[in-house]
């Protein structure tokens, strides 16, 4: 199959390398040459812009940081919309706001484009190993024909319902993975100040009632856990930046709907004053400097 790949970065990249892998023929653009050239020695072929990426395809996959790199993609008189085949089947794999994925979506509708939001989870060793979740807005008909594909960079395939909902569930689970990171930070600090070992602590809650995906594969104290970002400088990974606008995203659904979120509320305070500090670029484990001085 031929596939268009915009946006190569932490995940991007990755997820490309599968579909190469897969046996697929991508045609790929990044704004980042060294992350084009990645592509290109897993075997894809680097085209000069974004409307080349997407023209002649018969999937379109972008992933970009956030909603404005997504809407300033596809929309306007430049934009890929006005370009794109009706045939080609377009899947948003970005964490945008669900309004801009209905958007993005309805205006590819109006032009007889096929277009799901389909964002991620499982983080970037989930996209190394071709085992994200991936969490499906739009119709049943373009959520079966995405699925093949999908599953040749995902374990977990999931239809959460028509556009924007997959942003929307995506959006929620985030807000809960904020929540637990800083809390699991937080508990390990106060072991550690109480003169417990890090990971003796780590390994008793665990297997108690604190449990939770943080503590079980991405523990945010350094030299815990082998391979995870806290043990190598808290680089790679989720930046602290995109989480903070995840919760940015979950706050304005919230305000749209009255929904009381108060942890999720805290969680955006933690992670913009972390940000403020000069930690934006760093892995979002690394809210565990907050709390520890480390
Ligand atoms: P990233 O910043 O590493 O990669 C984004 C890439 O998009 C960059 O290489 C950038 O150059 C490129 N880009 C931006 N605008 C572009 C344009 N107009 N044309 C071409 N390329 C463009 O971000 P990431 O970590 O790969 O995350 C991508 C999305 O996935 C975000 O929405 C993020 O919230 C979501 N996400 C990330 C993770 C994670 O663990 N990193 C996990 C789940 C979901």
């Amino acid at each position: 199959m031929e596939i268009g790949f915009i946006g190569l970065g932490h995940m991007g990249g990755p997820m490309a390398k599968n579909l190469v892998a897969a046996g697929h023929s991508l045609k790929v653009f990044d704004l980042v040459p060294s992350a084009v050239q990645s592509l290109v020695d897993a075997g894809a072929a680097s085209v000069a812009s974004a409307a080349e990426a997407a023209s002649e395809v018969q999937v379109l996959i972008s992933m970009l940081p956030a909603s404005q790199h997504v809407e300033g993609l596809y929309l306007g008189e430049s934009g890929l919309l006005s370009t794109i085949d009706r045939n080609t089947l377009v899947i948003d794999s970005s964490t945008i706001a669900p309004e801009s994925a209905r958007k993005v979506a309805s205006a590819a509708a109006e032009k007889g484009i096929t277009m799901i939001d389909a964002p991620v989870s499982g983080g970037t060793a989930g996209a190394a190993a071709g085992t994200l979740t991936f969490i499906v807005g739009g119709s049943n008909a373009a959520f079966e024909q995405a699925h093949p594909l999908l599953e040749k960079m995902g374990k977990n395939i999931f239809h959460a319902g028509d556009s924007g909902a997959g942003q929307v569930a995506k959006i929620c689970n985030n807000m809960l993975l904020a929540v637990l990171m800083a809390g699991s930070a937080e508990a390990i600090q106060l072991g550690v100040a109480n003169g417990m070992d890090p990971k003796v602590l780590s390994d008793i809650m665990q297997k108690s009632s604190g449990r939770n995906w943080a503590l079980e594969l991405y523990n945010p104290y350094p030299g815990v856990m082998e391979s995870v970002p806290a043990s190598n400088g808290y680089q790679g990974g989720f930046g602290v930046d995109l989480m903070a606008k995840d919760l940015g995203l979950a706050m304005e659904a919230a305000l749209q709907t009255r929904s009381s979120t108060p942890m999720g509320s805290l969680a955006r305070s933690l992670y913009a004053m972390h940000s403020s500090k000069g930690s934006g670029a760093l892995d979002f484990s690394s809210i565990q400097k907050l709390f520890s001085d480390i």
